[in-house]
């Protein structure tokens, strides 16, 4: 926990002088992700948002983020607060991969992209936007790996720059932590990475670095148990009467699902679903669920479900909402570490007496 690092000779230090500059706890934590992401170099922030805001640093006033429509609240707010600086962003869908290219222009520097998409559940082709950017600009690739996690997917070895991660989520995995990073090969950009932590400080402290190393001690297991709850759950509710429709990318019937398998080794515990109903049919099956905990965030050991048109997406504009379909019966569930028969009768229970 120390905060400074005492030195061998005024200015010559043993690896360490300040903590906000670099710790060993920290180090050691970096290196961890780096490995596991298949990159080179890692930074650890105090929070996903922290990582994103670093990431962006890498930009000038002039430059254009393109970005995909359907993300992260937070992320599609940070960006929106950039416009004030002069960076300017558009919003495009990339499942589209035509209309993504389009949508660049002659000042594109940052491609910004989610796969699996929150809350919709779209899966984004990694390689078709890497090839895109290559050829309509000098852009970088940057991809917001938080619901997949490097255990299913590893976008640096698909040709994307960086990868983002929001730590608090699955990687810590216990719900206690707040934490980002952001992963790249390049030596040139993690120098610069490096630079802007130090010069911007929003850095973690060693205490919750511990706390996220000794997380991903277990992460292979939680996401291997997520991944099977998850599709038990996604398969119960494909076959529920008071169900409209299930977006999980494992189960056949979404679009993608061919994509998704190429893409991925796995699913996490993710998914969506609509419900026979409306606003206050959503709130009653909130409300009823017992083991499922009505809560923002998602990917640690327990079951959450959230009513995103009122909760993670209300930072989101309504149009976009709307464009994006964010419906008032749209349920996002993290499914947790819970015994999956007693995850499925929670649900059943609570469709039961929202939808009679
Ligand atoms: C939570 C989340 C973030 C932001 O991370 P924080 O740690 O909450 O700042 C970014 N992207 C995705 C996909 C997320 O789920």
């Amino acid at each position: 926990m120390s905060t400074t690092f005492k030195q061998k000779a005024p200015g010559e230090n043993y690896g360490f002088d300040y903590s906000r500059s670099g710790n060993p706890t920290r180090k050691c934590l970096e290196e961890c992700i780096a490995s596991l992401e298949k990159g080179k170099h890692a930074l650890c922030m105090a929070s996903g948002l922290a990582a994103t805001d670093l990431v962006v640093r890498l930009l000038k006033s002039g430059d254009h983020i393109l970005s995909m429509n359907d993300l992260y609240g937070g992320t599609n707010r940070y960006f929106r607060t950039m416009k004030q600086f002069g960076v300017n962003i558009t919003f495009v869908d990339a499942t589209d991969i035509d209309k993504f290219g389009s949508a660049f222009q002659e000042n594109t520097k940052l491609v910004w992209i989610e796969t699996p998409t929150n809350p919709m559940m779209n899966i984004v082709d990694i390689e078709e936007v890497v090839k895109i950017t290559k050829e309509k600009s000098n852009a970088l690739v940057a991809i917001d790996n938080t619901f997949a996690t490097c255990y299913f997917q590893r976008p640096l070895e698909m040709g994307a720059d960086l990868v983002i991660s929001s730590m608090t989520k699955y990687m810590n995995g216990h719900s206690d932590t707040v934490m980002g990073c952001v992963v790249v090969r390049d030596d040139k950009i993690a120098e610069r990475l490096r630079f802007l932590q130090n010069a911007c400080g929003a850095v973690p402290s060693p205490f919750d670095c511990f706390l996220v190393n000794r997380g991903l001690k277990t992460m292979h297991l939680r996401m291997k148990e997520h991944m099977k709850n998850g599709l038990a759950v996604a398969r119960f509710l494909e076959g529920n009467s008071r169900v409209e429709k299930v977006l999980h990318p494992g189960l056949e019937s979404h679009p993608q699902h061919l994509l998704a398998k190429r893409q991925m080794r796995g699913f996490s515990g993710m998914l969506t679903v609509f419900i026979k109903g409306g606003i206050e049919e959503s709130k009653i099956f909130l409300k009823t669920l017992k083991l499922f905990t009505t809560a923002e965030s998602l990917g640690g050991y327990e079951s959450l479900a959230e009513l995103p048109a009122i909760m993670t997406h209300a930072s989101v504009p309504k149009e976009q909402r709307e464009e994006i379909g964010i419906a008032d019966n749209l349920i996002r569930l993290s499914v947790g570490l819970e015994e999956e028969d007693d995850l499925i009768a929670d649900l059943d229970q609570a469709l039961k007496t929202a939808i009679p």
